[in-house]
This record gives C-alpha cells, structure tokens and sequence, in this order.
C-alpha cells in the first residue's frame, strides 16, 4: 500500500515535470517550423524570367514587357527593352 502511494506521488510529481517537457519540445518545434516559413524567398511576386538582353531574372510584375511576333518578352529595364529593339532591327 505504501509502495502504491509512493507511486502516486511520483506520478504526480513527474506529470507537470512532462507537460513542461512536451510544452518546450511544442515550443521549439513551432520556432523550428516558423524559423522554415520565414526563409527568405529568391521572388514574391510570380514567375522569373530572364532578361535576354542582361541575363537578369526578372519577375513577371516588375517586369519591362514587350511583345515580339507573339511572344513576350521580359526585360529588367526600359533601357534592356531599347537595346533588345535595337539589337532586333526594326521593331
Ligand atoms: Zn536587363
């Protein structure tokens, strides 16, 4: 019986001493994960495409565009748009 309530006490004792184990692991987890989230991202805003003119990967929103026979194409600058026009001939 002794042996029993001696139990209970240490059950009783180790119980909080666990959930502040689990509540630190939980704790370090969600750092770990929200350390994971908040990597920062090569672009926010949509597809990369390259520059033909610099080589520069520009995204799609902050993007020069301009269309050629059908197809569009991407430059960083208004600057890389007039030289691809002039490099290309007449435009
Ligand atoms: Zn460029």
């Amino acid at each position: 019986m002794l042996r029993l309530l001696a139990f209970l006490l240490l059950f009783i004792l180790v119980v909080p001493l666990i959930r502040v184990l689990i509540g630190a692991a939980a704790r370090a987890l969600t750092d770990f994960l929200g350390k994971g989230g908040s990597r920062p991202r090569p672009e926010i805003g949509g597809k990369l495409h390259r520059d033909p003119v610099c080589g520069v990967y520009v995204s799609e929103q902050s993007a020069v565009k301009r269309v050629k026979g059908g197809e569009t194409l991407y430059f960083c600058s208004e600057d890389c748009a007039r030289k691809h026009g002039q490099t290309m001939g007449n435009s």
